[in-house]
């Protein structure tokens, strides 16, 4: 069955979900209007499913789970059609670069090391499939001879939530673990940039690759399918990326059940330029921590801590890349900066500029609307000289606005870095290696970059301190919310 059912204007219309292995007619009426927020034209409307196709798509995961027909496959097996996933996504890499270069108005060069790198992870946990297994243990049995040992059991069925700042990637690092470990999983994409969820879903029922119900799709709003789906009886665990206030919902509605819980939240993330550093790399790494991706980044370095005495020169230094980066369509090989992605986007990331000159703050650089269509903000700078408590110091904006601080030494580092709800990113430039590794040791935050910024790998755990989440996506640690460990004891 045809998915886009008017393909003969501009827009487009999608009216199904990938359940149970096919493309279904949405039950939810309501619409999500999609945006190309490099111009802000309406683009399409995607059919915005309820509680009802929640309902569905959870039975069909259900019964794919129930009935064993992933988990009785042989690892091998599994191994094999995970990396076979990735092989055939890695055909369309192209078009998946594209729409979300138009749904989320990333740069081409952005979106293309998205794809590569969701392609990596289905890689290295089809890699990890043959290597689940328990322990055997020597037991202190009161004369008794028992053997035990211990299984990894799959959770049972999950259920994804997801933003829309890296939209296919992050959906595949909810997808790869879950199916590794032999869970099905149902997927709530974000309701901002439904495209690639959608086309995975009708590559998937072209496909036929993997058994029904394994992965299914719904798109919908956060307040109707995602709630559904966070309430929801049958599902056993939830994976999340998103807002730290939507991520305590979805403890809330965890209660019914006790499900599981991974949390992937937001960040305030700080920057510690120390005199010593090399800043012919520093002033550029520390740019790129905050306008990458026009700072719709969760671990964004948007605190920027410079050492006293070359606050000025570094702090000119941000302000100058700011300033000659290119903003523009995502399609121009020329731009460095997208758009952000929605109108609502816009004006929250503005109205934090607002609170800032309104707070004291000096602009140093940036701050207004880039052309006169589309989301686009210039990349912004300002100095808050005596470190105050301002908004634009101490909230997430997600947007490409960094607020730089001096700082007097590795004596002041840790109650500065620290002074946040959240714990996710860090940066440390400095060229004393002692220094790196003390500030490394105080920094109570889930990822610390010494001399570079943002590099992730499928090796390396990644996630939050205090309410940047809970739980760990990537590497051996990435795995293991989607497992559950049995103790079998036999009297010999
Ligand atoms: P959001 O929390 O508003 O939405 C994320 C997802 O949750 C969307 O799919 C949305 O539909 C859904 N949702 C909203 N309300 C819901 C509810 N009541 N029940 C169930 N689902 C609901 O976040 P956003 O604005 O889309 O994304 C930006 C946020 O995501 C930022 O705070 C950012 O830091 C965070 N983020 C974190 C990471 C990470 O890995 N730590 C990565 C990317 C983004």
């Amino acid at each position: 069955m045809a998915n886009v059912i008017d393909d003969s204007s501009a827009s487009k219309t999608w009216n199904s979900h990938f359940i149970g292995g096919g493309l279904t007619p949405s039950i939810g009426t309501d619409m999500i209007d999609v945006y190309d927020p490099a111009t802000g034209e309406l683009v399409g409307r995607a059919a915005a499913g309820n509680a009802k196709d929640i309902d569905d798509a959870v039975a069909a995961a259900r019964e794919c789970f129930d009935k064993r027909t992933w988990r009785n496959k042989t690892a091998h097996d599994r191994a094999a059609l995970i990396w076979e996933l990735g092989e055939r996504i890695g055909k369309h890499a192209d078009e998946f670069a594209e729409i979300e270069v138009r749904d989320n108005g990333m740069p081409m060069m952005f979106a293309k090391g998205n794809i590569n790198s969701l392609i990596n992870g289905l890689r290295y946990y089809a890699g990890m499939v043959t290597k689940l297994h328990g322990i055997t243990a020597d037991l202190s049995g009161n004369g008794r001879e028992i053997h035990s040992y211990t299984s990894s059991e799959p959770v049972g069925v999950v259920g994804a939530i997801t933003p829309w700042n890296a939209p296919l990637a992050v959906l595949i690092n909810k997808i790869a673990p879950a199916i590794a470990a032999g869970c099905s999983i149902v997927c709530k994409p974000p309701e901002q940039t439904p495209q690639s969820a959608i086309r995975l879903g009708e590559l998937l029922a072209e496909w036929k690759l993997l058994p029904e119900g394994l992965i299914n799709i719904v798109n919908g709003f956060g307040y109707d399918a995602g709630q559904a789906l966070a309430d929801h009886p049958d599902v056993d665990k939830v994976t999340f990326t998103g807002s730290t206030a939507v991520g305590k919902k979805l403890i809330q509605a965890s209660a019914g059940n006790l499900k599981r819980v991974t949390l992937e939240l937001g960040g305030k993330s700080p920057v510690f330029i120390f005199d010593d550093a090399d800043l012919e790399k520093a002033v550029p790494a520390a740019a790129m921590a905050i306008f990458a991706n026009s700072g719709q980044v969760c671990f964004a370095g948007s605190r920027l801590y410079i050492q006293r005495g070359i606050f000025d020169k570094v702090i000119q230094g941000v302000a100058k890349v700011g300033e000659s980066m290119r903003l523009g369509s995502g399609f121009d090989p020329q731009t460095q900066i997208g758009p952000l992605v929605s109108q609502q986007q816009l004006s929250r990331v503005m109205s934090y500029v607002e609170s800032g000159i309104s707070e004291g703050a000096e602009l140093i650089f940036g701050g207004k609307q880039h052309g006169d269509k589309g989301y686009f903000i210039q990349p912004t700078v300002f100095a808050n000289h005596d470190r105050k408590a301002i908004r634009i110091a101490e909230e997430e904006i997600f947007g490409p606005v960094v607020t730089a601080m001096p700082f007097d030494g590795l004596d002041e580092l840790e109650a500065l870095a620290n002074n946040t709800e959240y714990g996710l990113g860090s940066g440390v430039f400095t060229s004393n290696v002692s220094t790196a590794h003390r500030a490394a040791k105080l920094i109570r935050a889930g990822n610390v970059w010494i001399n570079c910024y943002g590099i992730l790998d499928k090796a390396m755990p990644f996630g939050g301190f205090k309410q940047s989440g809970w739980g760990r996506e990537a590497g051996f640690e990435g795995i293991a919310p989607f497992l559950e460990t049995k103790s079998v004891y036999t009297m010999l």
